[in-house]
């Protein structure tokens, strides 16, 4: 099942077809895309006996953010053993967890205003809670996630990484520095949801290619050890972490400039494209 919003409103997409579902459902669900994960359980049933033949094309463009007011956003650092080598830091024995503020939202092709500093670039995979509660447990860790996207974790390394008083939570949640989407795909859709191939392209170029099984601490472990902290509620997305090849890790740096276009992309899930002005 994939789950998108076209023009703000939430929508079951698959083979050029949509379906609004609150048309189609008569109003069991509304027009916002996070009456989805507020009820997940009642909408996946639903969904599944759903006839996307019976509903009508899209364009891309038409795409909003899926999931466009998260209550928690939980980032992960250093979560790729080639990114922390490449940041010449340790690797972490606990997850390193920061947030990006949930206004940071945008959509899957929406532009990205660079702000004054080093912009950098950071393809995630991200997934999105399906329930709310505390103290997960592995085993039903399959139940816990409604499904996974793509993110970019943009971030502005002066402020990030500023001596005494690093600011990883405000260096990364400048507006429109947090862009998933194009879909929520359900883990039923993969042949192994926890093993894709993540990419970025800065200007058609690539810079970042790794796979997700390369996690140090996986999806399941990331909700087992934020649960034992946090209330996760449902639709709150946890950011992964991001591979080698961000503009930082470069010789020299680089970093993001205006007109750059960003295209993050993770097998089974699509393609996010965002515009740097
Ligand atoms: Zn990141």
């Amino acid at each position: 099942m994939r789950v998108a919003a076209l023009d703000g409103r939430l929508c079951l997409v698959g083979g050029g077809s949509r379906l609004d579902v609150e048309t189609a459902s008569g109003g069991q669900f509304g027009p916002d895309p996070m009456s989805a994960f507020y009820d997940w359980e009642s909408f996946r049933a639903w969904a599944s006996e759903q006839d996307l033949t019976t509903g009508s094309p899209y364009r891309p463009e038409q795409m909003t953010c899926p999931v466009p007011t998260p209550g928690q956003i939980f980032g992960i650092g250093l979560n790729y053993r080639s990114h922390a080598d490449e940041s010449a830091m340790e690797v972490p024995k606990r997850p390193m967890v920061f947030t990006k503020f949930p206004s940071a939202i945008s959509g899957p092709y929406d532009d990205i205003p660079l702000v004054p500093g080093s912009c950098d670039w950071e393809v995630e995979l991200v997934a999105v809670v399906a329930r709310t509660g505390r103290h997960f447990e592995h085993a039903e860790i399959g139940h816990c996630v409604a499904g996974l996207t793509v993110g970019q974790d943009l971030s502005e390394r002066d402020l990030q990484l500023a001596g005494d008083n690093p600011q990883f939570s405000l260096a990364k949640s400048h507006r429109g520095f947090a862009p998933i989407g194009p879909e929520v795909v359900t883990l039923d859709e993969f042949e192994n949801p926890w093993d894709l191939e993540i990419r970025c392209d800065r200007n058609d170029v690539n810079v970042q290619r790794a796979r997700t099984s390369q996690l140090i601490h996986d999806i399941p472990s990331l909700l087992v050890y934020l649960s034992s902290i946090c209330e996760l509620r449902a639709g709150d997305l946890v950011f992964t972490g991001t591979p080698s090849g961000v503009g930082l890790g470069r010789t020299p740096p680089e970093y993001l400039e205006p007109g750059d276009v960003l295209d993050s992309t993770i097998q089974g899930i699509g393609t996010i494209r965002n515009r740097c002005l």
